[in-house]
């Protein structure tokens, strides 16, 4: 996808597989998924794209998320990011900087591997609300821990908006969890806004009572998705999430009819 001189990259590392009706679900509504088949697989699953961005801005090379890293425990299968990255010529010492939606295990699988730094030359950067809650906190998850204390103070944390690189700015969201962060990316009267966990589905953007049973505050990432869906709604702005389906980028219309996203 290019945004004027911005270029972003989806970088695939692998593959996730739920149960649709087990994550996602509209309350009130017994078998929301009938009304989407084709959004599911035959069996009732759900492939879940695990990855992140590329943005290439000026001589900056901007990793957004990290991948689940070379793991697999039958349901999340990763390992493919840095084949990702080579496929479009990036070496990992070419990334000048790695930033973080959130700090689930599904997007920062590769900011370390086996203790060791995989970007040599990036700045880290994570909102310090989820290093809170995911790293130091009581209940701080070992798969966070594992990954990101070896950065030691390679990672900064942040509590404010700020601008990564010319073109991408970071913009505390929270809901899905505390220190949820999207990156939008502006360059010549357009934006790409990568939303992270903001949204699983696509269908959480053409309805707006969906929830995923990972929301830590259900009730703010609602707000939070709704917020994009309906900002961006007929303009010519993208929107992008790692689970997508192809990881692809696609716009909200609501056009001749409710609203929906469809990918570009
Ligand atoms: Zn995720």
């Amino acid at each position: 996808m290019r945004i004027g001189d911005i270029e972003i990259l989806p970088v695939l590392d692998g593959t996730g597989v739920e149960v649709a009706a087990e994550i996602l679900s509209r309350p009130g509504v017994e078998d929301p998924w009938s009304c989407h088949l084709e959004h599911v697989e035959a069996d009732g699953t759900l492939r879940l794209p695990l990855g992140g961005f590329c943005v290439r801005t000026g001589d900056r090379v901007v990793l957004v998320d990290a991948g689940v890293g070379a793991f697999d425990d039958g349901k999340y299968v990763g390992g493919g990011l840095l084949d990702s990255l080579a496929g479009y010529g990036i070496a990992a010492g070419d990334v000048t900087d790695v930033v973080f939606t959130h700090l689930h295990f599904d997007h920062i699988g590769w900011a370390t591997h086996e203790g060791e730094v995989v970007f040599p030359r990036a700045a880290y950067r994570a909102h310090r609300a989820d290093w809170e809650f995911f790293v130091a906190g009581e209940n701080a998850q070992p798969s966070a821990v594992d990954k990101l204390s070896p950065l030691g103070p390679r990672l900064e944390l942040f509590d404010a908006d700020f601008t990564v690189a010319p073109g991408v700015d970071a913009l505390h969201v929270p809901g899905h969890t505390p220190g949820s962060t999207v990156y939008v990316v502006s360059s010549a009267g357009r934006r790409a806004i990568l939303l992270g966990d903001v949204a699983h589905s696509v269908v959480q953007l053409s309805e707006r009572d969906w929830r995923v049973i990972w929301d830590v505050d259900p009730e703010a990432a609602s707000a939070v998705r709704n917020r994009f869906a309906d900002e961006v709604a007929d303009t010519d702005d993208v929107l992008v999430a790692a689970h997508f389906p192809q990881m692809r980028f696609g716009r909200v219309v609501t056009v001749g009819g409710p609203r929906r996203f469809i990918a570009v």
